[in-house]
């Protein structure tokens, strides 16, 4: 009876969690399936602890109170936190992979068949190094170290040679599961390896790691379930590793960039960013941008980072309604990396309930451009960078650009001479179309609202 009860719940979460991604490809399910999601958790815990192998049930009532304790405040890290949050979620989740797979070692070690020993091999080994991967991801999000990439001569073949060790300590286990020496031996390789992994990456790269090491944590749960029999895990897990993994091809396609470049080619390091940048910033006045954009017949909005720190997704929606309310044209460009996170944007204008239909993506709205009489950069660097096109040099070559710098005239809302998150000069803010209107975004949003309606 607890058997079939078990099966049943099994199949629900796994209904729930398939639902629940699926849901997230549109903004108007995706609600939906932040609580498919919980429930899946919910119940697949719940049919865990009432199993009846389950009999310390206060270690259960411990973990969960601890999982509360850490997990409300970090769900309330503002937005632009987000992708080191999810290092730190990452890390707690292949943590627990790798401390699972340690135990059961303890407990089984030799008499672990081939099959369990290489499911509990791969668990231990992705968990660890995830797990210091993404602690130092963290740390670099953060703030807590460079973000900048750290490299030194021979870094690669001294990377790939103790990855090489790692896989030897590995295949050697599979045929002598007893040699406890040889585990402690990978489990510490690993956890040095992931430090290693992730030195070298920085700048923009640091969003494909994390949807990797999301990938990896992924795994070594879905591993965790082969090793203790739990199909739910085994589903979750893979889901989970399945869809980081698609995130992150789809995140190096954005910047044009592949996943071994990614790995090893330690982009954005701080030889490789110095650059020229010809002729002056000019400044524009407000009364300027506002009467441009009052009788523009077609306004575009490119948000980025600065629009997510400063919160002016709000009064950016209102500045959009006077401008419709005057009969312009209002569109949003949305660049798949713009911001901190993957679909911040789109989370943002949401939340200040801009149509959807009105967020065109960077192949939609890129032809648009130069029948655009004023694109408004909100806060957005790296993404509207035309070196990206036209400098083969660049560090950013080749990554696809919104290519505001064609519309007729551009205006740029940012604080000061601040650069982006890849740390170069951005030429579009030289260009003789492009004028500079400094301040907070929200600040001269709110103004720009008033000076519309005064226009
Ligand atoms: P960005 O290149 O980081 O530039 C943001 C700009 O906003 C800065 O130049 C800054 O200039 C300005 N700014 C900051 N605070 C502001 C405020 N309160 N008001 C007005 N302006 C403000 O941003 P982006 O163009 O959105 O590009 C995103 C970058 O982050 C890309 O390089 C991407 O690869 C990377 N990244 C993306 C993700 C992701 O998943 N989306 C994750 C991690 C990293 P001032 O200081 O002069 O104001």
């Amino acid at each position: 009876m607890t058997y079939a009860v078990a099966q049943a719940a099994a199949i629900l979460a796994t209904a729930l969690f398939i639902f629940s991604l699926y849901w997230m490809n549109d903004p108007k399910t995706a609600r939906h399936a932040v609580v498919a999601g919980v429930t899946g958790m919910v119940v697949a815990v719940l049919a865990t602890w009432f199993q009846p192998e389950i009999v310390h049930h206060g270690w259960i009532v411990l973990a969960i109170a601890a999982g509360f304790l850490v997990g409300v405040p970090l769900s309330l890290v503002p937005l632009t936190a987000v992708p080191q949050r999810t290092a730190l979620s990452h890390a707690f989740g292949a943590l627990a992979a790798s401390l699972v797979g340690i135990s059961e070692y303890y407990l089984h070690g030799a008499g672990l068949g081939q099959f369990k020993m290489s499911a509990l091999s791969f668990e231990v080994l992705l968990g660890s190094l995830t797990t210091t991967g993404s602690l130092v991801a963290f740390a670099k999000l953060q703030g807590l170290m460079p973000g900048s990439p750290l490299t030194y001569k021979g870094q690669n073949i001294f990377n790939l040679s103790l990855l090489a060790v790692t896989i030897i300590c590995f295949v050697c286990l599979l045929f002598f599961p007893g040699a406890s020496l040889l585990f402690y031996l990978m489990l510490i390789l690993a956890f040095t390896f992931g430090v290693l992994l992730v030195l070298p990456i920085g700048a923009a790269d640091m969003p494909v790691v994390i949807a990797l090491l999301n990938s990896y944590a992924g795994l070594a749960a879905a591993a965790t379930g082969m090793v203790i029999g739990n199909n739910v895990l085994i589903i979750a897990g893979t889901l989970d590793g399945g869809s980081g993994f698609i995130l992150s091809i789809v995140m190096c396609k954005a910047m044009n960039r592949s996943i071994t470049n990614v790995l090893f080619g330690a982009f954005g390091s701080v030889s490789e960013t110095t650059q020229a940048s010809e002729g002056q910033m000019r400044e524009i006045g407000l009364d300027d941008v506002a009467v441009q954009l009052a009788y523009a017949r077609q306004a575009v909005f490119v948000p980025g980072y600065g629009m997510a720190t400063a919160q002016a997704q709000h009064v950016l929606r209102e500045l959009a309604d006077a401008l419709e309310d005057r009969g312009v044209t209002v569109k949003y460009a949305i660049h798949p990396v713009a911001g901190r996170m993957p679909g911040h944007m789109n989370v943002l204008l949401a939340e200040a309930s801009v149509p959807y239909s009105q967020l065109q993506e960077l192949e939609v709205i890129n032809p648009e451009f130069p029948s655009t009489d004023v694109a408004v950069v909100i806060g957005a660097n790296d993404v509207v960078n035309p070196d990206a096109r036209d400098n083969p040099k660049s560090i950013i070559a080749g990554m696809p650009i919104l290519e505001v710098d064609r519309a007729k005239i551009v205006v740029v809302l940012k604080r000061g001479q601040g650069k982006g998150f890849s740390g170069l000069v951005n030429p579009l803010f030289f260009k003789p179309n492009c004028g500079m209107l400094y301040g907070d975004a929200k600040e001269s949003l709110t103004n720009l609202v008033q000076a519309v309606h005064n226009a």
